[in-house]
C-alpha cells in the first residue's frame, strides 16, 4: 500500500482478537499504532511489544470506551504523546447474550454503551482533527448480526444495527473532507467471544458457513487496514462482510 507511512492509528479494543491482529497489521505498514484495552493490562503490553518488534511505535492506553470521561481521557494522554488520530478503528465490542424476555436492563444498557456509545465517544473526539486535517479514516466494526439480527442477541443487534446506521450517517456528514467511515460485519471469528460459544451451538454455527469454518482475526483486519488505506479513498457510507459465505 502507498503513502500510508507513519499514520497515527487507533484501534479501541486492540489488545486481542480482532483489535490485535489489526494492530499488527498497521504496525507492519510501518503506522505509529494506539492500543486500547478495557482491564487486561498484560495482554496490551505484549501486542504494544510485538508493534516494536515489527519497527513500529506502540503506545498501550487503557480506557473504557463505554465512560465518555475515559474517553476523553485516552484522547489526551495520545495527543501528548503522538499528536492526533488518522485512522480510528471503533472494534472494542462485548457480548450478553439472553432472549428478550429475560434480558435485564443492565445485559441491555452494557451493551449498547460499549458498542455503540463508544464509538460515538472515540468518532466525535478524532474526527475534530481529520476536520482540520483534511484527512481521515474511520472503520467501525459491526457484525453480521447487525445486519440480520440473531435469537438471543437483541441488545448486541441493536448496538451493531445501530453502529451501522451510525457509520452511514457520518459518512455523509464528513465525505467532502476527504474522511471516509465504513463498517466491517464480521461473521463468525476465531476469537475468545467465540470460545465462549458451546460446542453444540458452534457445530450448527458451522453449517452455516458456506465455507465451513470460522474466520480468522487476520482476515478481518486485512478488510480494515484496507479501508483505513489511500487506495479505498472512493470507498465510504458501506458496511461489508467478512463471513465466508454465512447464511443466518
Ligand atoms: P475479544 O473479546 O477477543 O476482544 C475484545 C477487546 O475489546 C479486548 O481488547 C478488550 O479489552 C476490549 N474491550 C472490551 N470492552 C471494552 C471497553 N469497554 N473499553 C475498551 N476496550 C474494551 O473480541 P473480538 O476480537 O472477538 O471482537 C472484536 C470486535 O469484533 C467486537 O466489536 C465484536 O463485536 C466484533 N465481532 C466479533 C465477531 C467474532 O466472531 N469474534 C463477529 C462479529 C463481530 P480487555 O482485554 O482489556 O478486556
Amino acid at each position: 500500500m502507498t503513502n500510508d507511512n507513519k499514520k497515527n492509528v487507533l484501534v479501541t479494543g486492540g489488545s486481542r482478537g480482532i483489535g490485535k491482529a489489526t494492530c499488527l497489521k498497521f504496525a507492519k505498514m510501518g503506522m505509529n499504532v494506539v492500543v486500547n484495552y478495557k482491564s487486561n493490562d498484560k495482554a496490551a503490553m505484549q501486542v504494544v511489544e510485538e508493534i516494536s518488534k515489527l519497527g513500529s511505535q506502540g503506545l498501550a492506553v487503557m480506557a473504557d470506551v463505554a465512560n465518555p470521561d475515559s474517553v476523553d481521557a485516552m484522547f489526551k494522554e495520545i495527543a501528548e504523546t503522538l499528536g492526533d488520530i488518522d485512522i480510528l478503528v471503533n472494534n472494542a465490542g462485548i457480548i450478553n447474550d439472553g432472549l428478550l424476555m429475560r434480558m435485564s436492563n443492565e445485559a441491555w444498557n452494557e451493551i449498547l454503551a460499549t458498542n455503540l456509545n463508544g464509538a460515538f465517544y472515540c468518532t466525535r473526539t478524532a474526527i475534530r482533527n481529520m476536520i482540520r486535517k483534511r484527512w481521515g479514516r474511520i472503520v467501525n466494526v459491526a457484525s453480521v448480526i447487525g445486519v440480520e439480527g440473531n435469537i438471543g442477541q437483541a441488545n448486541y443487534a441493536a448496538s451493531k444495527g445501530g453502529l451501522i446506521s451510525f457509520s452511514k450517517s457520518i459518512a455523509k456528514e464528513v465525505a467532502t473532507r476527504n474522511i471516509t467511515v465504513n463498517a466491517v460485519a464480521p461473521g463468525y471469528i476465531a476469537t475468545d467471544i467465540v470460545d465462549g460459544i458451546s460446542d453444540e451451538v458452534q457445530a450448527i454455527i458451522l453449517s452455516r458457513i458456506a465455507q465451513g469454518r470460522l474466520g480468522s482475526p487476520e482476515e478481518v483486519a486485512s478488510l480494515i487496514t484496507f479501508l483505513a488505506s489511500e487506495e479505498a479513498a472512493y470507498i465510504t457510507g458501506e458496511v461489508i462482510r467478512v463471513d465466508g459465505g454465512i447464511e443466518i
